[in-house]
């Protein structure tokens, strides 16, 4: 029904794009002559090929949830998507994204709802294990009882409280690299449960091209 409603092309989702196919060999081969510490770094600060058979179980995972949510940043900006849903580096069964933001650019809400989680308070971020569970989010709370997580904000980058209620394209924080992350970046992802990463599900974005399952190496302009 959702594929109808959206008029997807799920074909499509089923290529590798030919750069997620380049980078891929160039990183099998940077492991074959044990250049792993630059083909950690490669795969650090992009994170590799998304594995597309979420879309078939796409319909089972999102269940009743149909809505389509714009893109978490400024209008007519775009911004390259360096981990999506599946993907193998830190997004290993996850439905997150991840957004290559430099530190300090605006984030917008997604959709509108009521703010349930605010942090702001850490300084700190690295792919290290220590930084795990220390990063600055925002949790939103929709109409519908999924939540959306923004996180990886910088230190007093939530411009947003628990209980404002916020509306879609609304300015709610500043990006940063707080937590576990190796670099700066927006980490967004829809939950049935109030946690992050608790029963996370793909959901489709606004796209210049129609709603879409946003694919890793692509960049998006927020419309
Ligand atoms: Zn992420």
């Amino acid at each position: 029904m959702w594929r109808k409603l959206f008029s997807l092309n799920i074909e499509s989702l089923h290529e590798d794009t030919i750069t997620q196919k380049a980078f891929a060999l160039i990183f099998a081969v940077l492991c074959s002559m044990k250049i792993i510490g630059l083909a950690l770094l490669l795969f650090s600060s992009c994170a590799v090929v998304q594995n597309n058979d979420f879309v078939d179980r796409a319909e089972a995972l999102m269940g009743d949830h149909y809505y389509v949510y714009s893109l978490p940043f400024e209008k007519n900006k775009s911004y390259l998507v360096v981990q999506g849903y599946e993907s193998k580096f830190s997004h290993k069964g996850d439905y997150a994204i991840d957004f290559k933001m430099k530190q300090g650019s605006k984030v917008m809400a997604a959709r509108d709802g009521i703010v349930s989680f605010a942090r702001e308070s850490f300084s700190e971020g690295g792919a290290s294990s220590k930084y795990v569970g220390k990063g600055n989010g925002i949790t939103i709370k929709h109409k519908d009882g999924t939540y959306a997580h923004y996180w990886h904000l910088q230190y007093n980058g939530a411009l947003v409280s628990v209980g404002d209620t916020v509306v879609q394209g609304q300015l709610i924080g500043l990006s940063g690299s707080t937590g576990f992350s190796a670099f700066p970046h927006l980490h967004f992802e829809v939950t049935r449960q109030p946690r992050i990463s608790r029963e996370d599900f793909p959901v489709l974005f606004y796209t210049t091209g129609g709603p879409k399952f946003l694919q890793p190496f692509r960049r998006y302009k927020a419309l």
